[in-house]
């Protein structure tokens, strides 16, 4: 899993100690984050986490009430925005209904001149080309699709040739299927230019999808910062764990160690976990498995049989490919991924390996 861009490419923008309060309200909170040259880093978090007020912030929009913005090691902290050499595009920052994909673009020339020495039509045209709207400059924005609009809102914010895109939810006004091919082109466009991108959405799937790496915000801050595998698989907090993906989290103290090898009270179960931490014996231990890593098998047993408990089945949702299950198992709901439907009794176990600790607690044991 090797960071793309590589880990000594350059910093192309900085964030350090960055605070915004509104009156009472705390909407970011002492932020640092470091994006590469190049990079594509997605701002996730649930509604109110402070991910378009960081993503204002970084555009300008916004003075601060704490911290250092730096651009290429620059300090832009109290530069504007149109000092900044950046792109925007909003979640609804329609284009202007009367003019033409053209003019739309080429109103991104206004207040800057395109790069590389060419005339607007030139930047106008390889605009169309890099968005896949060769030939559609004459069009009115209704006569095109929600997707190719946002393609040439990204296009006009791309016009002078910022050193930094700024996409804040930019596909939240379309549809499931919409959104996936654009996320897509929108990948496509960003690597094509090589252009440091910062990109928020609520949405995990997005995120993992389109991402070089991803800050998971809570509460006005990053959890965790990391590649989207890393984030899925071993995400650091129980707040990570449970909004990237599904998961089931487990509460549980440990009793032995022998080993890597942890065998813990979770509720009435006894079960057994690989740890990759240090941990005592009498530590409580949050982890959690995810649902594709729970075998589920009627009265036989789970496959290998590890860590094989009963449980029952709740409800199933059919999802095409999957059908995910929500059994009542003791004390609290699992999910599980099956190609099979499934009901009533089942055995239910996970592999050692397959489980990931989020937390360690040792009050309760000293
Ligand atoms: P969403 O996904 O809903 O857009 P978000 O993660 O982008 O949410 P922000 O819009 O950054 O969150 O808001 C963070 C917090 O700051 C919220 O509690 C919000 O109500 C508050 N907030 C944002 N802008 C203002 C403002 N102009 N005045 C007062 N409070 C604000």
């Amino acid at each position: 899993d090797q960071p793309r861009p590589s880990a000594d490419a350059p910093i192309a923008l900085e964030l350090e100690g960055v605070s915004k309060r509104y009156g009472e309200t705390t909407a970011v909170d002492d932020v640092s984050l470091a994006v590469r040259e190049g990079e594509f880093f997605t701002l996730v978090g649930p509604s109110g986490c402070g991910k378009t007020t960081t993503l204002r912030s970084i555009a300008g929009f916004e003075t601060l009430s704490g911290g250092t913005i730096r651009f290429g090691g620059t300090d832009v902290t109290g530069v504007p925005p149109e000092g900044r050499d950046v792109g925007v595009v909003f979640q609804n920052y329609a284009l202007f209904p009367h003019m033409t994909v053209a003019e739309n673009i080429a109103y991104g020339l206004k207040f800057a001149d395109p790069p590389g020495g060419v005339s607007d039509d030139q930047r106008v045209t390889e605009l169309l080309e890099l968005i896949d709207l060769e030939g559609m400059g004459d069009r009115e924005p209704d006569q095109l699709s929600g997707g190719q609009q946002q393609r040439v809102a990204i296009a006009r914010a791309l016009a002078p040739g910022p050193d930094v895109l700024l996409l804040d939810e930019p596909m939240s006004a379309l549809d499931a299927r919409l959104r996936e091919r654009l996320r897509l082109q929108v990948k496509e466009i960003q690597s094509e230019l090589g252009i440091t991108t910062i990109y928020v959405t609520h949405d995990q799937e997005e995120a993992l999808a389109i991402s070089d790496r991803v800050a998971v915000m809570n509460a006005g801050a990053p959890e965790q910062v990391a590649t989207p595998r890393e984030i899925y698989r071993r995400p650091e907090t129980r707040f990570v764990a449970e909004f990237i993906g599904d998961n089931n989290v487990f509460e549980g103290a440990v009793r032995s160690l022998e080993g890597e090898r942890a065998t813990l009270e979770v509720g009435a179960e006894t079960l057994a976990i690989d740890l990759e931490c240090e941990v005592e014996t009498g530590d409580t231990i949050t982890f959690c498995v995810r649902p594709e890593n729970l075998q589920v098998g009627a009265g036989r047993g789970a496959s290998s049989g590890e860590n094989a408990t009963t449980a029952s089945v709740e409800s199933a949702e059919f999802l095409g490919e999957t059908t995910r299950v929500h059994l009542e198992w003791p004390g609290q709901e699992l999910l599980v991924r099956t190609p099979d439907p499934l009901s009533g009794d089942v055995v239910v176990g996970f592999a050692p390996e397959d489980a990931h600790v989020v937390a360690v607690d040792r009050t309760a044991s000293s």
